[in-house]
């Protein structure tokens, strides 16, 4: 499918001037409601005169259910590969084990660290009860619990590995800085756990109030997430830029985009080096799909924003200003909630004619749109390395008390076991259940599961020798214990770089 415009009033060149070549461009169609919208979305732009190379990749269901457990195979990556850009609708993510989610495995392989999602309030012509919100939210795409690493360590307990890294951190906190000083926008507010997740969530907090120190012309801020959640949602209007890792951005982003009229009006960016892909926040909504009545504005939002990352900023506001003259003028797909301003609720199709008949003409009362550039990413210099220390280990342990029940598991004998040899070396300093110290001195009410963190140290704190940390294994090994893994304790520059037990 080649889509360029053939309507010669959007001709964006004269006869002397050679029109730019088409840019290309990856389209999934997607699953469920995915091929409506996505025709919709198309067909618009092609009437306003999007200069695109538009190239079809197979993803989503159809290319899992041929046995691709992640859903993509390889002449897709090598169309994406070839053109750096994508516009992607919704994917359905079959349930149940073996199927990796398609999303995260292009934003991760692709390097899309940025997951950019704006939302403004459309009231009065999309009931919104915030009138003045216009949040971006900038979410880290690539890391923290969507590193996706899991395991299953005893028979009662199951982790999932968070894991924030400085590079990461630097990264996604100058991208929301560069957004909003590009967007004219004025604070940038970083939402963590870092008062819980010290190490993790604190390094993300440390690493975004040393990068603000940068952008002095913009206001930085932090809330803890939780709160910070509850006022996004209570008071939006308050918040300009937010920045936060990938779990708690994934679940702001919906929530915003929720009160802000309808999950169907928003789009979003996937911004890497070099490489984007654009979408609609929603899913596949399969309870609509093939009925006419899915709403196109989200994946039309994405590709408004993909238009202004090629260069095509002047289709962008036309497509945008085009947009939000259908929604003035009352024309609304049943998703957005009803109102004094609604004239007519049309589907899909209808819908999209709706945009395409106002390509030209701008709102008289929302916000005209400035054509948008392309945002600018920031590659921050590597960190010169810290002096790195082994001071410790952890080790973890099944034990169950010999099926005991949690209350009358009993850490003196397990604490006998793992100090049955005097030692001169490391020695056992603490145990915790569940990250609480259970050991020495824990409380017989502690909660106790299968999984023992068994903490060793020199009693000074000194540095350990790795083989040292070798022979306690080898020893614990003899003795019976169940060792299901090791955390090695490291300090850095001097710093502690694990967290202490709750209670300790
Ligand atoms: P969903 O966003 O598809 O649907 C939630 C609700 O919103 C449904 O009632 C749906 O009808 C409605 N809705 C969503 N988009 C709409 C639109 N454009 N117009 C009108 N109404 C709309 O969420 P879900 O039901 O939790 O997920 C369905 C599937 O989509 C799952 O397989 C999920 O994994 C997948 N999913 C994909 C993406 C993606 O590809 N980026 C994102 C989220 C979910």
């Amino acid at each position: 499918m080649t889509v360029p415009s053939t309507d010669s009033s959007f001709a964006p060149s004269s006869p002397e001037t050679p029109a730019p070549a088409p840019a290309p461009v990856a389209v999934a169609w997607g699953d469920g409601i995915g091929p409506e919208i996505m025709d919709a979305t198309l067909a618009i732009l092609d009437a306003a005169g999007a200069r695109l190379d538009v190239r079809p990749v197979e993803v989503g269901l159809s290319v899992y259910e041929r046995g691709q457990s992640a859903g993509i195979g390889p002449e897709a990556w090598d169309t994406i590969r070839q053109t750096r850009v994508m516009l992607k609708a919704p994917i359905t993510t079959p349930q149940g084990g073996g199927v990796k989610s398609l999303n995260v495995t292009l934003r991760k392989t692709l390097g899309l660290y940025a997951n950019v999602r704006p939302v403004v309030s459309l009231h009065p012509y999309v009931p919104c009860r915030f009138p003045d919100m216009d949040v971006l939210i900038v979410r880290e795409n690539e890391e923290d619990l969507y590193a996706g690493i899991e395991h299953r360590q005893t028979a009662e307990v199951t982790q999932c590995l968070k894991l924030i890294t400085r590079p990461g951190t630097e990264r996604i906190c100058h991208a929301a800085f560069a957004l909003a000083r590009q967007e004219g926008r004025k604070r940038v507010t970083c939402m963590v756990k870092d008062n819980i997740m010290k190490v993790t969530d604190g390094l993300f907090r440390r690493v975004f109030q040393e990068v603000a120190t940068e952008y002095p012309d913009i206001e930085a801020d932090w809330r803890i997430i939780d709160i910070g959640a509850a006022m996004l949602a209570d008071r939006p209007e308050q918040f300009d830029v937010v920045v936060c890792p990938n779990l708690y951005g994934d679940i702001i982003s919906d929530v915003v985009a929720q009160i802000g009229g309808s999950v169907g009006l928003a789009g979003s960016a996937n911004l890497g080096q070099g490489v984007a892909m654009f979408e609609a926040v929603h899913g596949s909504a399969p309870d609509i799909a093939g009925r006419d009545l899915a709403n196109p504005s989200g994946l039309l939002s994405g590709a408004v924003m993909m238009l202004g990352y090629l260069g095509q900023g002047d289709v962008a506001a036309r497509v945008r200003n085009a947009w939000l003259r259908t929604l003035e003028d009352g024309v609304h797909t049943a998703d957005i909630p009803d109102g004094p301003h609604r004239v007519r609720t049309v589907g899909t199709r209808a819908f999209a004619a709706a945009v395409i008949d106002r390509l030209g003409q701008a709102p008289e009362h929302l916000a005209a749109v400035q054509p948008p550039a392309a945002p600018t990413l920031v590659v921050p210099p590597p960190t010169p390395r810290p002096d790195k220390q082994l001071v410790g280990v952890d080790v973890f342990v099944d034990w169950d008390h010999d099926g005991a029940l949690p209350a009358a598991r009993d850490p003196d004998i397990i604490a006998g076991l793992l100090r049955a040899q005097p030692t001169d070396d490391i020695d056992l300093v603490m145990i915790t259940n569940r990250g609480v110290k259970v050991w020495p001195n824990g409380l017989p009410e502690t909660f106790k599961t299968d999984h023992w963190r068994c903490r060793f140290q020199k009693r000074d704190g000194a540095p350990v020798e790795r083989r040292q940390v070798v022979a306690l294994l080898g020893r614990l090994v003899d003795r019976g214990v169940d060792v299901i893994k090791t955390e090695n304790l490291y300090t850095f520059d001097g710093v502690q770089g694990f967290s202490l037990g709750q209670g300790q």
